[in-house]
């Protein structure tokens, strides 16, 4: 839906985070979230912005953006689902890029055809992009239907081909893991050889969750460098048995900081 009001595009706006030092690797970001999201995660991190209406000027948007400008090289969409609001996401990118910051989105892949055009535009320098489980169980555990899922093949696919023809410079694949699920890790490996792949501890309530040493074992049986992110070890990049290197970013960190809003 395009919601036009004087000369700035309607977003549906969930929050901001004027500088995170965690949501791009290296970077000091600002963190725009928008609100709605198709999927139905149960461990949703950001459960008040699956759903709801706070209609705000794109306009307003980017004028938080710019009082961050002096302490920021760029700026994260994150959610909720930001592709969800093709129009929107695309008019501020726009106005990010022309004030020279790098744009990053974090998505859950259900709409590619935002990503295929914010890439077709040159509006887009990182993606990181949530596959959830293995295919087949995205009906039952996300509550989504087909069409979505066919949505997040597309998506995969769509920014595989833009970063292995270095029009998207960063992309990474996160497998988030609970106990019980492990298997997913060899079926989404296989869809994403070759990609910046993170095993990333999915915490839920009260359940143990995978600990780094049971992550390590889950990447020796890929065979593959990764990073793992747990919230007792942080951000750790790991291959062939041996750590290569050990980032201060802790898993509680970023979950924090997609709270703060
Ligand atoms: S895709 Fe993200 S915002 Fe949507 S339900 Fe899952 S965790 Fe929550």
């Amino acid at each position: 839906m395009l919601l036009i009001s004087g000369d700035f595009l309607k977003v549906n706006f969930g929050g901001f985070v004027p500088l995170s030092t965690v949501d791009w690797r290296g970077k000091a970001v600002c963190t725009v979230f928008l609100r709605g999201c198709p999927v139905r995660c149960h461990y949703c991190h950001n459960l008040s912005l699956q759903k709801g209406q706070d209609l705000r000027d794109t306009g307003d948007i980017i004028a938080m953006i710019k009082e961050s400008r002096i302490v920021i090289s760029g700026v994260i969409f994150s959610g909720g689902e930001p592709t969800m609001q093709k129009d929107a996401l695309i008019e501020m990118a726009k106005k990010c890029k022309e004030m020279g910051l790098l744009v990053g989105v974090q998505t859950n892949g259900a709409f590619p055809e935002t990503l295929a055009e914010m890439i077709r535009q040159g509006l887009i320098d990182l993606v990181h992009l949530d596959i959830k489980t293995r295919w087949e169980h995205y009906p039952k555990l996300l509550k989504v239907k087909p069409e979505i899922i066919e949505n997040i093949k597309k998506s995969l696919e769509i920014c595989k081909n833009a970063f292995m023809d270095e029009k998207l410079p960063e992309f990474q694949v996160v497998c988030t893991l609970f106990p019980g699920r492990e298997d997913d890790v060899m079926h989404i490996s296989k869809e994403t050889m070759g990609l910046d792949f993170v095993l990333q501890q999915g915490i839920e309530g009260d359940i143990p969750p995978l600990d780094f040493e049971q992550l390590k074992k889950l990447a020796d049986k890929i065979h593959r460098k990764v990073r793992i992110r747990t919230r007792e070890d942080g951000e750790v990049t790991y291959e062939n048995n041996q750590i290569i290197i050990a980032d201060s970013m802790v898993l509680t960190d970023i979950l924090q900081a997609r709270r703060n809003y």
